[in-house]
């Protein structure tokens, strides 16, 4: 009996002998496993409860949370940390456009994701005759993604997710979406079929090596180079090239600058690290080699007086997406290809070539960045009353330095912006945080992903409002008992606690929360434990006894309302009106 088999026998063999069957809910299980995929970050619903059921029977880690967006942060954040697709799956319409943010951060940020969404009966979709959740969820889901599919077939489940892996983790990463009317999930075919139609995908993401000509260009431009810098970005941390990037760190001699989920590539105490001389690099640096860290507003695309005299750099540049190259400025060597066959290329290139920098040029890096360092380290050992931003960042980077395989979550404005300089990271992928959109409400997603995916102990340091955009999750944190501990930076309100009513009423600002908010008293509600701390010292032995526990933790940590900066380092980005208020 083939797939041609029509439904009557199908039907007829269900009655009398069921074990030769196989359906939708169960292929789909089958295709991910056959895959190797074992995680799914789920919201239960109509019509995929089941679904989530069933792949816990089939032996698979089943996350359920209580919003899909956050399901979706963390399966697009476990396809940073894994270079696997993160799946996350999500009921029909509204189920479906909550885990859509996801899927779209997860393009921008170009990591792999697939969203799995149940879907209404087509046939009545199709005709807007107003079915449950009706919604053209496929033609929605296209601008946001690099590929949506939808299955309209038991027979092609097998091979719609090998098409949906391929789309996520080939070339430049990014979300799939695929769309699964809840119809073909109740499909049944024969059990032999079936799991001939699987198919397991023979090197999902081929490495690509860089033409030998754009390898011997980038080498004469490096040669020119009188003041190098290296720009490490996300994508190089995603490669996994570790050793590669090291070695050409290293052998070239040249300074680096890790964008912040690079952070801890090289470890963030590396001396050739120059994040403390941030400014004056970019500045004045005249060849800069960009390692799959895209020249966008994170880097005031490469233009402006942030960037030294117009004209005054040349750029090598190593992307697994061509069309990046000159998406800003004009790149003069670009290298296509991954971050690890670039890196070699380059190094094999290098052998006997005169690469290493002046050495002039390395003091003044160092000097600069020692200068702002001793800066540094007084502010974070101030004991001002209440608690500014400093003290409190001091004690997590203790903290960090110490547990250096603690994995960092962070988000917020001004509790991004200190954090990212001032918390050290030190391993690759140590660091999850608001990516390339700065978006706001990722954390929890990211911590759960963190903790699942690696078994490592979380520390998530999250601002106030960052953490009002997905508080809920700590159930989900309570309830798979994972190691996370959420420090909030609780300064009663967004930017700042302080904010007053422009037209002098009663209703509060519409930059302020409830002032002192107990926060730890919504990881208490779940089974946590909960800390309010108000002074550095308190809030050093509460992290230390969460991270030493493994608890799932909250510590709610009192930061003076008057201490953040309207919208952190970007304020520029806000418009201004000319008209009085
Ligand atoms: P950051 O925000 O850290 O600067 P971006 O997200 O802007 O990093 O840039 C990441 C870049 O890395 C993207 O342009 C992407 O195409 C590229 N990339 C992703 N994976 C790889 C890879 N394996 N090899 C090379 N480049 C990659
Ligand atoms: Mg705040």
């Amino acid at each position: 009996m083939g797939i041609a088999e029509t439904s009557e026998s199908l039907k007829a063999r269900a009655e009398t002998a069921p074990e030769t069957l196989t359906d939708g809910f169960h292929l789909l299980i089958d295709a991910l496993k056959v895959n190797d995929i074992t995680t799914i970050y789920n919201v239960p619903g109509i019509p995929i409860t089941d679904l989530g059921r069933y792949a816990q029977a089939q032996g698979m880690r089943v996350i359920s949370f209580r919003h899909e967006q956050h399901a979706g942060y963390a399966a697009s954040v476990a396809g940073f940390l894994t270079k696997k697709p993160g799946v996350c799956m999500t009921v029909s319409a509204p189920g479906f456009l909550n885990g859509l943010t996801a899927m779209a951060n997860a393009t921008t940020n170009c990591w792999p994701m697939i969203l799995i969404s149940g879907s209404s009966e087509r046939e009545i979709v199709d005709l807007a005759q107003g079915d449950y959740e009706e919604m053209d969820q496929l033609a929605i889901a296209r601008p946001f993604c690099k590929a949506a599919y939808r299955l309209n077939h038991v027979e092609d489940i097998g091979i719609a997710i090998a098409r949906a892996i391929r789309s996520a983790v080939s070339g430049r990463p990014g979300g799939v979406y695929l769309d699964i009317p809840g119809a073909v999930l109740g499909q049944i075919m024969d059990a032999q079929e079936g799991s001939k139609s699987l198919v397991k995908v023979i090197d999902p993401a081929p490495r690509q090596s860089p033409a030998s000509d754009a390898v011997a260009r980038a080498i004469e431009v490096m040669k020119g180079a009188e003041r190098p810098l290296i720009v490490l970005g996300k994508g190089a941390a995603y490669d996994q090239s570790d050793d590669l990037v090291r070695e050409l760190v290293e052998k070239t001699g040249y300074p680096f600058l890790p964008m912040s989920m690079a952070k801890g590539l090289l470890p963030d105490v590396h001396p050739q690290c120059a994040s403390a001389a941030r400014s004056m690099v970019l500045r004045d640096s005249d060849v800069v080699i960009m390692v799959g860290a895209r020249i966008n507003w994170l880097l005031s695309h490469g233009k402006g007086k942030q960037w030294g005299e117009p004209g005054g750099k040349r750029f090598v540049q190593i992307d697994i997406d061509a069309e990046e190259m000159d998406s800003n400025v004009e790149i003069a060597a670009p290298l296509v290809g991954d971050v690890g066959s670039c890196a070699k290329a380059l190094l094999d290139a290098m052998e006997g070539e005169a690469i290493a920098p002046p050495t002039d040029w390395l003091d003044a890096v160092h000097t600069k960045a020692e200068a702002n360092m001793a800066k540094m380290a007084n502010r974070l050992r101030n004991n001002n009353n209440p608690m500014d931003y400093h003290a409190a960042l001091g004690v997590l980077k203790d903290a960090i330095t110490e547990r250096p395989d603690t994995i960092l979550v962070n988000e917020g404005a001004n509790t991004l912006d200190l954090a990212r300089s001032i918390i050290n990271v030190h391993k690759p992928r140590h660091r999850v945080d608001v990516g390339t959109w700065g978006v706001m409400g990722i954390g929890m997603g990211a911590a759960i992903a963190a903790a699942i995916e690696t078994g490592k102990q979380v520390l998530a340091v999250e601002g106030d409002s960052a953490f009002g955009f997905c508080g809920m999750e700590v159930e989900t944190i309570c309830r798979y008992k994972l190691p996370v501990c959420v420090v909030v930076f609780n300064n009663n309100g967004i930017y700042r606690g302080d904010g007053e009513n422009w037209g002098g009423g009663d209703d509060p600002s519409t930059t302020v929360f409830v002032p002192d908010a107990r926060y730890d008293r919504m990881m208490e509600a779940f089974g946590g434990e909960g800390a309010w701390v108000t002074t550095p010292d308190e809030l050093r032995q509460a992290v230390a006894a969460a991270l030493d526990s493994g608890k799932p933790t909250l510590i709610n940590a009192a930061i003076d309302p008057a201490a953040g900066k309207e919208s952190g380092n970007i304020g520029n980005l806000n418009p201004q009106s000319v008209v009085a208020q």
